[in-house]
């Protein structure tokens, strides 16, 4: 994916805004149909079927129809795909798309292009006719500047923000606008080219962690930026102040707006951080093995029910936003798409237990947040790296008989079990 910011004119915006719209009621439409269906029902219409009736529908309202048939359609298309990836993607069933929030629409290429098989000869249909691609037409102004078409609005001007290997046009056959946080962002379909194995074909083991996000078996211990004190004190000013501003006033407005622009700012750089590291991780190693991180099962709520609430709720969300805040997720997501097939999840329950030196699991052995130093082969470490090195040669573990020392003597029972991990009792972060 190659993604710039967008800079449109005033009129390319509201134009813009429209598509958005549409896209949306398109998608809310499928959603909506597919939501009727229960066991025993005929099937909800595929995409095919849907887009015999979006015609209709353009047909019969004017205000659909001033829209851009393409836009609408592909509008479809995604729920098609997301439809058909419900159960690999992560994100489940497609649901409903709200205004403000999930503002956006795709964009087919308008330039047609013959296509060819792999073999050189012109790919042709079924009718024997030529297939005819289609890309986007994109121009570049200058060494800052480039352009693309949107249907609409003409030309769109967008910033070539990219250094080296990425600053050249990409060559795709759709791309997506998006508009968040009050910033317009183009982003192209075009996977990024596999990096080659380096010569040396190097193991190494990820550890993800809350204190540290990612310590390496190498020792190097990796963190994702996140806003400076002084910018979380601006938002709190500006979530305090749009508390009191009075109800849909202006002010509020601009106060919301002003928050919204410092947590994009820090979604920003996070997603900056995990490019980088994993372009630095695809490149540098041959086998990236990380553990095998529940992390949906890890953030869920301890809210429980009204009959039965939970402990400590308000520390566990603390403590999820933090989960969260170390975008463990998409530093995996992004090696992966950059070293296909050489990333591995290590289903390791007790890597930070376990001692990389003896291979002993016990407790006691991990003396604090930090420190590791093994009760059975008196092996010290840093906790963090201690895991990463078990990562890296995967191993977990099964749990040792519980209450047994290793050196032949017997640790007093405890209520919980010896194979659970030190929680961190405070993480360093103030929670707003
Ligand atoms: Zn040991």
């Amino acid at each position: 994916m190659a993604r710039f910011r967008m800079y449109p004119t005033s009129e390319q915006v509201s134009i813009m805004l429209d598509h958005c719209a549409h896209a949306r009621y398109v998608w809310n439409l499928a959603v909506e149909q597919h939501s009727h269906w229960s066991k025993g029902r005929r099937a909800a219409p595929g995409f095919a079927e849907q887009c015999r009736q979006l015609t209709e529908a353009r047909r019969e309202n004017e205000w659909l129809r001033a829209g851009n048939a393409d836009v609408q359609q592909q509008a479809l298309k995604d729920f098609a795909k997301a439809k058909n990836a419900r159960f690999t993607s992560g994100f489940g069933e497609p649901t409903w798309r709200r205004k403000y929030v999930h503002e956006g629409f795709r964009v087919i290429g308008t330039d047609r292009v013959a296509e060819f098989e792999t073999d050189g000869s012109p790919k042709l249909n079924a009718k024997g006719k030529q297939v005819m691609g289609r890309f986007v037409v994109v121009q570049k102004l200058n060494r800052r500047w480039a352009q693309v078409k949107v249907p609409g609005c003409g030309w769109v001007r967008f910033r070539l923000s990219r250094k080296g290997k990425g600053a050249c046009l990409p060559a795709a056959k759709t791309f997506r606008v998006t508009f968040r946080n009050g910033q317009w962002h183009i982003a192209f379909a075009v996977l990024p080219e596999p990096i080659d194995v380096p010569g040396a074909g190097e193991v190494i083991g990820i550890d993800r962690g809350v204190k540290i996000t990612a310590a390496l078996s190498d020792g190097r211990k990796l963190n994702c930026p996140q806003l400076t004190v002084r910018e979380r004190a601006q938002i709190r000013k500006h979530q305090r102040r749009a508390a009191r501003a009075p109800k849909g006033s202006e002010a509020k407005t601009a106060e919301y707006a002003k928050v919204a622009r410092l947590k994009a700012r820090e979604a920003d750089r996070r997603k900056d951080w995990c490019e980088k590291t994993s372009t630095m991780l695809a490149r540098a190693y041959g086998l990236v093995r990380f553990e095998k991180l529940n992390i949906k099962n890890m953030t869920c709520s301890a809210k429980g029910t009204v009959e039965q609430p939970g402990k400590r709720v308000r520390q566990k969300a603390g403590l999820n936003r933090v989960i969260l805040a170390q975008s463990w997720g998409l530093l995996r997501q992004r090696t992966e798409d950059k070293a296909p097939g050489r990333v591995e999840d290590v289903p390791a329950p007790f890597t930070s237990l376990r001692c990389s030196a003896c291979g002993w699991i016990e407790k006691k052995s991990r003396k604090s947040q930090a420190d590791f130093v093994c009760v059975s082969c008196g092996f010290t470490c840093n906790a963090d790296e201690n895991a990463a090195n078990n990562v890296a040669a995967g191993q977990g573990g099964f749990p040792r008989p519980r209450r047994s020392a290793g050196a032949g003597g017997v640790t007093a029972a405890t209520g919980r079990s010896s194979a659970r991990e030190p929680q961190p009792t405070w993480v360093g972060i103030p929670l707003f």
